[in-house]
C-alpha cells in the first residue's frame, strides 16, 4: 500500500467515467482515474463520435447524387478515405484532451495505466504497482466487441474498432449482425460506393425495434443495393489472392475484401479482480448492480456498459453523474432506465421512443396505431426513391402517446424533441393540437388523423 488514499477510483475513463470523476471532484471528493487507453472511452474514440462523422462522410455521397435535380452540376467530385481518416482522428484527439483537461480542471488526477481491483476499498495500478486505498470504487470499464464462436479464419476478420482505422475503403465488405453497429456500418459503406453484404442469423434486422421500422429499414437497405442474407451465420473464412472467401452456414460462397463482425459487445470484467473482491457478475459476466448503481459490495459501483443495462452513452453519462451526486454532493438521485430515445444512424436514420407497437400489445394494452408513409419533398426533385415512415402506438381510453417511431432522413433530430411529450404523458390529442410546422416531414407527426389499426 502506497499511503495513497482517495474518496473516490474511478476505473476507466470512459464517458461515464469522466463524468463521474468530474462531478465528485467539483462536490469536493479527492479523486483518481485510471485509463488504460485514450480518455473518452467508447464513444469518443471508437464509437458514436467518429461513427456519426463517417455517417456525415457517407450522407454528401446522397447529397452529390441528389443535387443533379435542383440544377446542380457535380461531375467529378471523388472522394478520399484517407483524408476522412487523418481529419476524424484529428477530431477526436482533439476531444479526447478536451476530456482529460475537463477532469483534471475539475480537480481529478487521472493515471495512464490500468488498474484492477484489490480487495473491496482498493485498486491496485498496473504500471507502477502502486495500491492506493480508496473509500469508494467506481467500475467503469465499458465493453469490447464480442467476436462470437470461433470459426475457421475469425482471426481475418475485424470489427468496429478496426473499422474506424481501415487504411483503404474496402471494395467489397461482408457485415455480420442485425444490431445498431452493423446497420449502422453497412449503411454507411454503402453510401461510400462499396459493394456490401449484411449477414445477420435472425429474419429481420434490428431486434427490439418495432416490427414495421425494421421491416421499412430493411427494405431501404435493400434497394439501396446491400445485399440482405438473413437467417445464416458466418461457417469460415479463407485468405484467397483477391481478399477473403467466406462461406455462410447455408452454403452461400462471397468474396469480399474485408469482413466486420458485429455481433454485440461483451462487458470488460475479466482480470479485473471483481469475483475476488466479492463483486456478483451476472451469466454475461456484466457486473449486477442496484437502481443507485452499487455492487454486491457496498464500496464499489459501477456504471456504464460493464453493467449491461440500458447500453448508451447518455444513459452512462447520467449513471456516473448520479453515483457522484448520490456519494458526495448530498443529493442522491437515480437513473430512470424506462423511456430511452434512440436513434440508428443508418440510411435512412432510425429515431425511437416508448412502446413498439408489439411490446405495447404484450402488455394488453388496447391500441390505436397511426402510420404513414410517404416520398419526403426533397425526393420530388431529388428522384430518390425512399420513403419516409412514422407511427403513433396510442393507448386506447387514456389517449396517450406511448411510442413514437420514425424512418426517414433526420429522424434521430425528431425523437429527441418527440421524446419530451411522450415523457410529459403527451395524449394523441396533444399532438393533433399542435400546429405543423409547414412544409417538414416532422408535421406529419401532428397531422395523422385516420388510424390505422
Ligand atoms: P446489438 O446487440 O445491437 O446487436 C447484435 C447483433 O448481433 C444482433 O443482430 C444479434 O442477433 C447478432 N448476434 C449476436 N450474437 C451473434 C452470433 N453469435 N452470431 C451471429 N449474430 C449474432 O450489438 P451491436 O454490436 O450492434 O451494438 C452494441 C451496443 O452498442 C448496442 O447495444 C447499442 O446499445 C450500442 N450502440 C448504440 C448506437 C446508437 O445509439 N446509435 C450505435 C452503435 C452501438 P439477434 O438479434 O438474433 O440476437
Amino acid at each position: 500500500m502506497s499511503g495513497t488514499e482517495v474518496d473516490l477510483f474511478v476505473i476507466g475513463g470512459g464517458s461515464a467515467g469522466v463524468r463521474a470523476a468530474r462531478i465528485a471532484a467539483r462536490h469536493g471528493a479527492k479523486v483518481m482515474m485510471a485509463e488504460e487507453y485514450r480518455v473518452g472511452g467508447t464513444c469518443v474514440i471508437r464509437g458514436c463520435v467518429p461513427k456519426k462523422l463517417f455517417v456525415y462522410a457517407a450522407r454528401f455521397a446522397h447529397d452529390l447524387e441528389d443535387m443533379a435535380g435542383f440544377g446542380w452540376n457535380v461531375e467529378g467530385a471523388t472522394f478520399d478515405w484517407p483524408t476522412l481518416i487523418a481529419n476524424k482522428d484529428r477530431e477526436i484527439a482533439r476531444l479526447e484532451s478536451i476530456y482529460r483537461a475537463n477532469a483534471q480542471a475539475a480537480g481529478a488526477e487521472i493515471v495512464n495505466s490500468r488498474a484492477v481491483l484489490d480487495g473491496p476499498e482498493a485498486v491496485r495500478i498496473l504500471a507502477t504497482g502502486e495500491v492506493v486505498k480508496a473509500r469508494h470504487v467506481l467500475v467503469a470499464t465499458g465493453a469490447h466487441p464480442a467476436l462470437g464462436p470461433a470459426i475457421p479464419g475469425c482471426e481475418l476478420a475485424i470489427t468496429s474498432n478496426d473499422a474506424f482505422h481501415l487504411k483503404t475503403l474496402p471494395k467489397r465488405i461482408l457485415v455480420q449482425g442485425g444490431g445498431y453497429i452493423a446497420v449502422e456500418f453497412a449503411c454507411m459503406f454503402r453510401a461510400l460506393g462499396c459493394e456490401v453484404s449484411l449477414v445477420q442469423r435472425a429474419d429481420v434486422i434490428l431486434r427490439g425495434f418495432d416490427d414495421e421500422v425494421r421491416s421499412h429499414l430493411a427494405t431501404e437497405m435493400e434497394h439501396s443495393g446491400i445485399r440482405m442474407l438473413c437467417g445464416r451465420t458466418l461457417s469460415s473464412i479463407e485468405k484467397t489472392a483477391g481478399g477473403k472467401k467466406v462461406h455462410l452456414s447455408d452454403g452461400t460462397e462471397l468474396e469480399v475484401d474485408e469482413v466486420m463482425l458485429a455481433i454485440g459487445r461483451i462487458p470488460n470484467t475479466r482480470d479485473m479482480g471483481l469475483e475476488a473482491a466479492g463483486v456478483a457478475l451476472d451469466d454475461v459476466g456484466a457486473v449486477k448492480v442496484d437502481a443507485t448503481s452499487q455492487t454486491s459490495v457496498p464500496s464499489i459501483y459501477a456504471v456504464g456498459d460493464v453493467t449491461n443495462r440500458v447500453n448508451l452513452t447518455p444513459i452512462a453519462i447520467r449513471e456516473g453523474h448520479a453515483v457522484a451526486d448520490s456519494l458526495f454532493g448530498g443529493k442522491p438521485w437515480t437513473v430512470d432506465h424506462a423511456l430511452v430515445a434512440t436513434a440508428v444512424f443508418s440510411d435512412p436514420e432510425v429515431g425511437t421512443v416508448g412502446l413498439t407497437e408489439a411490446a405495447a400489445r404484450k402488455q394488453g394494452r388496447a391500441l390505436d396505431i397511426y402510420k404513414t408513409s410517404f416520398r419526403p419533398l426533397k425526393a420530388t426533385l431529388s428522384g430518390r426513391q425512399s420513403r419516409m415512415f412514422m407511427k403513433l402506438v396510442v393507448e386506447q381510453g387514456s389517449e396517450k402517446v406511448l411510442g413514437v417511431h420514425i424512418v426517414g432522413p433526420d429522424a434521430g433530430e425528431m425523437i429527441q424533441l418527440a421524446a419530451v411529450a411522450v415523457g410529459m404523458g403527451a395524449t394523441k390529442a396533444d399532438f393533433d393540437r399542435t400546429v405543423a410546422v409547414h412544409p417538414t416531414s416532422a408535421e406529419e407527426l401532428v397531422t395523422l388523423r385516420e388510424k390505422a389499426a
